[in-house]
């Protein structure tokens, strides 16, 4: 039945379910729960330290017993999940830290699986916080500039992922956007045993300004260049698909889009086509952008996050990541 096939008014009179918050909720289409969302942290090397990200109220680069404890705040309030992002002790050309075995997000993943088993940690899968370029795969330079080169990014990136099942990640996100990333990732997997770790891959990537504010808070801004060589251009739409398609070909388990707010169609288009797990990555811009105008008093915080959250479900996504888990989680269970 066409959703446009009603009654006529005055039979049909649409306000009569609007009249109570009981009735509203009752025929509500959308529900938005703190079990839908994942909490991105951002962890480095130290003690005690708690470094405010500028650009981004309320967002830190933590050390891992700092980490821990946002970590069991957001679990404690019903957020199922992190996403963990880490700043290394030093950069080099071949982003040793990305792998090594005792790198600082396999540091904090046996931390938070040996203290808050039941948290589900998602661990970003890239090269560009490693690098000392900040790109996310190898760089070869030549006489007319420089290049990112996919193929030989591929070992680094599926080394990096089973460094991080090994230190006991239940689920791995590459987020590189190089070409093949993802079969090079399961096969790596399944050739050490890791036959059961989900890959959540951010599919569709696109090269976006909002993501300005993140930069800082991963110290992952490019030293020359930009990545849209590899990132998708905001202009496509199609292209998207294709990217999903060759992703869910390749293994992924959940499929990602991000930005989210300014790309609501494309998590549209994604959970229709495919009807995978499909999640919204709700970036730092899109959230510096409330914290601002809501530090001026120019818009309720909570209304506009709640609103903006509720669209990305609306639209499809079964998973949101936002830096506004905890706030948002603490709402919801407020009713
Ligand atoms: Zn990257």
């Amino acid at each position: 039945m066409s959703p446009l096939l009603t009654g006529q008014f005055p039979t049909y009179r649409p306000r009569r379910l609007r009249q109570s918050a009981a009735l509203r909720q009752l025929v509500a289409e959308t529900h938005l729960s703190a079990s839908q969302l994942i909490y991105p942290l951002f962890v480095r090397s130290g003690r005690r330290i708690r470094k405010p990200i500028e650009a981004m109220p309320g967002v830190f680069q933590l050390s891992p017993d700092e980490m821990l404890k946002d970590a069991r705040i957001a679990f404690e309030v019903g957020v199922p999940a992190v996403l963990l992002f880490g700043i290394p002790y030093k950069k080099d050309a071949k982003a040793s830290g990305a792998h090594a075995k005792n790198g600082i997000v396999q540091q904090a993943v046996r931390l938070l699986k040996k203290e808050l088993p039941g948290l589900l940690v998602v661990t970003d899968v890239c090269l560009c916080e490693y690098m000392e370029h900040g790109h996310c795969g190898i760089v070869h330079r030549n006489k007319s500039g420089a290049s990112i080169l996919n193929d030989p990014t591929l070992k680094l990136l599926a080394a990096t992922a089973a460094s991080h099942a090994e230190a006991g990640a239940d689920i791995v996100a590459p987020s590189d956007m190089m070409d093949g990333r993802v079969r090079a990732i399961r096969s790596e997997l399944d050739k050490r045993g890791f036959i059961d770790t989900p890959i959540m891959s951010y599919a569709a990537k696109f090269a976006s300004a909002y993501y300005g504010p993140f930069r800082e808070a991963a110290e992952s801004t490019p030293k020359f260049g930009d990545r849209r060589s590899y990132q998708m251009d905001a202009a496509n739409a199609n292209e998207a698909l294709r990217e999903v398609a060759l992703d869910i070909a390749e293994g992924a388990d959940m499929v990602m889009v991000k930005p989210a707010l300014a790309f609501l169609d494309i998590i549209y288009r994604v959970k229709t086509e495919f009807g995978y797990p499909t999640a919204a990555y709700n970036v730092s811009a899109e959230y510096s952008m409330i914290k601002a105008a809501a530090a001026q008093g120019w818009v309720d915080e909570r209304g506009v996050t709640l609103e903006s959250l509720l669209a990305m479900r609306r639209a499809g996504a079964d998973i949101i990541i936002t830096y506004s888990a905890i706030d948002a989680a603490r709402w919801l269970n407020a009713g």
